[in-house]
């Protein structure tokens, strides 16, 4: 890390810089313990997801346990709100991790971590247990980093920036799966419930963007498009982390799709997920889902052995990547 910052710092080349992973040494100690499906390691961050996880029951209590513990093991303190309610018959239990206290521009990363009541045993290993998994990694990732903050790297890395923010949030949704049929009312219980609060509280008002995470890691050629101009940026940005290191990245291949500019010219929700409560009340939403959706979606067939942990690993990295370069940790 040391002789990377010295690197930096004297390089005129800015196409080195821009090449070089910034957390290549914690993903080269880390990635294949926590987001490996061949390494059955304790801190693997992918199979404690293997469960059924519907509102309420024992399995969704298990998972949520191990997230808070996750956090609570952390190098860096993270403080932790838990977002519970009753309705239609159920708890749903949103957690709220804060890195960050009393920011004006909030980083949210987010995921839902509920799975489908039908059919029975549905699992959502792609829906969406496997983005979760990416964003405790990426919660490692930048307590792990935070560690390292104090040199003056941080402050070139600002004012490359366009627009840095100052706090994240990573939140695990609850009840994103409609309990019956996706309709207005049963679907996204958990996001409705949490957008509500903040909007009453205006902690909306400090979040800067809101980068959603869902359907991630199919072992299906299936492609992330960008859905909405005010976000077009961050995807393009993504895009090029992606692009400058391809040959460093475990999956070979391109995960996004940006010759699909028809979402951009409508503008309108093309997929209806967690964000539309947080779109509609003005947040600036970067939505990661591919479309098509994997083609067993919904199914039983959703299990882990579908899942490529390449590409799981790919967009660890990336997220971390894109972390790195917009948070400002200042205000730690
Ligand atoms: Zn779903």
């Amino acid at each position: 890390m040391r002789s990377l910052i010295r690197l930096l710092h004297i390089s005129t080349l800015l196409h080195v810089i821009e090449a070089v992973l910034v957390g290549q040494d914690f993903y080269a100690r880390t990635l294949d313990s926590r987001l490996s499906l061949r390494n059955i390691d304790s801190r693997n961050l992918l199979l404690p997801f293997n469960v059924t996880r519907t509102p309420g029951s024992s399995g969704s209590f298990e998972v949520r346990k191990f997230m808070e513990n996750h956090f609570e093991n952390l190098s860096t303190h993270w403080s932790f709100e838990s977002d519970c309610f009753t309705a239609k018959g159920l708890e749903f239990c949103n957690l709220v991790f804060t890195l960050g206290q009393n920011a004006s521009n909030y980083l949210v990363l987010a995921a839902h971590y509920d799975s489908k009541i039908k059919p029975e045993g549905f699992i959502g290993a792609i829906d969406s247990a496997i983005s979760c998994s990416v964003l405790l990694y990426v919660s490692e990732f930048l307590s792990n980093f935070l560690d390292y903050s104090v040199d003056q790297w941080w402050s070139d890395k600002r004012k490359q920036s366009l627009e840095a923010f100052d706090g994240v949030k990573i939140v695990f949704f609850d009840g994103e799966e409609a309990l019956d049929t996706w309709t207005e009312d049963d679907s996204i219980h958990g996001a409705k419930h949490l957008a509500a609060g903040w909007s009453s509280s205006e902690n909306i008002n400090n979040i800067g963007l809101l980068i959603l995470l869902d359907l991630l890691g199919s072992k299906e050629h299936l492609r992330v498009p960008s859905f909405y101009l005010k976000s077009n940026e961050e995807y393009k940005a993504l895009l090029s982390i992606e692009a400058l290191n391809q040959k460093e990245l475990p999956h070979k291949e391109t995960l996004f799709d940006d010759s699909i500019l028809g979402y951009l010219e409508t503008n309108r929700v093309i997929v209806e997920d967690d964000h539309i409560p947080f779109l509609s009340r003005g947040v600036p939403v970067l939505h990661l889902i591919p479309l098509p959706f994997p083609s067993y979606w919904h199914t039983i067939e959703d299990t882990f052995d579908r899942v490529d942990d390449t590409k799981v690993q790919n967009w660890a990295i990336l997220l971390c990547e894109y972390v790195a370069s917009r948070v400002a940790p200042t205000v730690w």
